[in-house]
């Protein structure tokens, strides 16, 4: 594992009553977890108060900036912090919620869903051996025609994601906190008590028993303290990052060769490839040799056809070139398709993602780390999560070699994500859901998607609030306990107990 951890987080911080000077640190823009190239930043030498880390500090090097201190509103109601409310964070809150957890859920978009509505993704993978909040929300989503099942993949619109995610929130009584950043963490012996995030209301901190770090890129556990490893082990590259766009304007009849989940059943078993020689016809070759057309419902499409190479999820500055960059490629790649006449000629982009899609940021170290073995010899665990069926899954890192998808060392049967994996190694009280957990970079190439971030999200919602209504830590729990409380929560939904096998 190519361990990072900022030099500023063996320094405890101790005692409550300081708490406000120790906001006033991590505003003072004191230790960064890391540079946007994702080194080591800067330390906390210079400053007598004291701190805790936080990934969005300055680089190491130049100029720099010292805040002045100040006190912050300190908000102390909830037994449970769940941060980002992306398919992991929605889940793991509905769940604490539904444990009769007082449960917040802090997200910095202006929507529920993170990837799935923000980054327009619309295409669920890996759910339908999935019981529990899964089955629970596909049903939801079929009830509510928002959605599709294609063979193994179920297809849905993301706006409607959006209403049906705020919906199960609000029935769960999840006190929800959107445009709100989560920009600091602070520790007391060892354990998590304290964040600080920032939004329209100013800067403001908040307690709880127990935490959950959903926010994919790990933010919140590596602001902890929390050893993580980014990218491939020694050359930390990344997969690339994919501006999604969705499209009206086609007939599915009349594309449905160039158009994953209605080309097989055609038996044109390459949707992929037409689409690709269909853009180069159209005089252009797409950053992503493997565009996808993907049909939700209604004439609603969803394409993916652009790759970002070697931008980091922790630079602002690579984060909006890379998005300039894609959403002129993604537009270029569009109005090409239309100039061929039909069946294109009305295709038309109602929207590209808000963010776009990260596939990589930190993967924060557990008490287990998923890893290649598991994935080549179908490790079972007793603690066991989810069952993950999806295969290795690595986006090209290096354009120059290749623009697709890697080819895989082997085929995937099945391996079982254990709670462990779940639980942060170095911080108390915090555990981590979705694409944060702890795992190898081929590991996480195949878990990540969103049908097993479900089930993590809504395992990790019900050890936290069992933790926090008990008192004690979320590695203190026995598994069978965490097993018996999540089971007993599914049979109150008989629509959640049942996968779709
Ligand atoms: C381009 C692309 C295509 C993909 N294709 C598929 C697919 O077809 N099917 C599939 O199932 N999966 C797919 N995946 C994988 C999948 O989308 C992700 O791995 C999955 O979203 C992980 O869910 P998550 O909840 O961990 O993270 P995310 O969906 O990234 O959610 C994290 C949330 O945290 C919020 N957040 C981040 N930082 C902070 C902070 N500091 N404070 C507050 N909030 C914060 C974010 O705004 C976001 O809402 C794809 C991913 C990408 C990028």
């Amino acid at each position: 594992m190519n361990d990072e951890r900022s030099p500023s987080t063996r320094r405890a911080f101790l005692g409550t009553g300081a708490f406000a000077l120790a906001a006033a640190a991590a505003g003072a823009g004191v230790h960064g977890a890391e540079s946007p190239a994702g080194g080591a930043a800067q330390s906390a030498a210079a400053d007598p108060l004291p701190t805790a880390p936080s990934s969005n500090g300055p680089a190491a090097e130049g100029p720099s900036f010292v805040e002045p201190a100040r006190r912050v509103p300190l908000i102390e109601d909830c037994d449970v912090i769940v941060c980002g409310a992306g398919p992991a964070g929605v889940s793991a809150a509905i769940a604490a919620a539904r444990c009769g957890a007082k449960t917040r859920l802090i997200e910095v978009r202006g929507c529920l869903g993170g990837v799935w509505t923000a980054g327009l993704l619309s295409w669920i993978l890996d759910w339908k051996n999935k019981s529990g909040f899964m089955a629970e929300l596909r049903q939801r989503l079929l009830d509510g025609k928002a959605a599709t099942v294609y063979d193994n993949d179920l297809g849905y619109a993301p706006e409607k994601m959006k209403l049906i995610l705020e919906q199960l929130c609000t029935e769960a009584g999840v006190v929800v906190q959107l445009h709100t950043r989560v920009s600091a963490a602070y520790c007391e012996q060892g354990r998590l008590t304290t964040i600080v995030a920032d939004s329209k209301s100013g800067r403001e901190a908040f307690r709880a028993r127990v935490f959950v770090d959903a926010t994919g890129d790990g933010d919140l556990a590596a602001q902890a303290g929390c050893t993580f490893a980014v990218g491939r082990q020694g050359s930390r590259q990344t997969q690339p990052m994919s501006m999604i766009a969705m499209l009206v304007g086609l007939d599915p009849k009349a594309v449905a060769r160039f158009v994953r989940g209605l080309a097989e059943p055609l038996g044109e078993m390459r949707p992929k490839m037409r689409l690709y020689e269909e853009m180069q016809r159209a005089g252009v070759a797409p950053s992503y040799a493997q565009p996808t057309l993907f049909y939700i419902r209604d004439g609603l499409f969803c394409l993916m056809a652009n790759h970002e190479y070697g931008v980091s999820a922790f630079s602002a500055a690579d984060i909006t070139a890379a998005t300039l960059r894609s959403r002129a490629e993604v537009h270029r790649l569009v109005d090409a398709l239309r100039s061929l006449g039909d069946p294109w000629s009305n295709v038309q982009i109602v929207a590209t993602n808000e963010h776009i899609g990260v596939r990589e940021g930190r993967r924060i170290k557990g008490l287990y780390e998923v890893n290649i073995d598991d994935l080549r010899h179908s490790k079972e665990h007793e603690d066991a999560v989810c069952r993950v069926t999806f295969p290795i899954d690595v986006h090209a890192t290096d354009p120059n070699k290749e623009k697709g998808i890697e080819r895989a060392e082997f085929r995937v049967k099945f391996y079982d994500v254990p709670y462990r994996a779940l639980v942060a190694k170095d911080v108390q009280g915090l555990l981590t859901a979705g694409r944060c957990i702890s795992g190898d970079f081929i590991a996480h190439s195949s878990y990540r998607v969103t049908g097993n971030s479900v089930p993590m999200g809504e395992t990790a919602g019900v050890a936290a609030a069992l933790a926090a209504q008990s008192n004690r830590l979320p590695a203190e729990l026995p598994w069978a306990e965490i097993h018996a409380r999540r089971e007993e929560l599914r049979a109150l939904r008989p629509r959640a107990l049942k996968a779709d096998f």
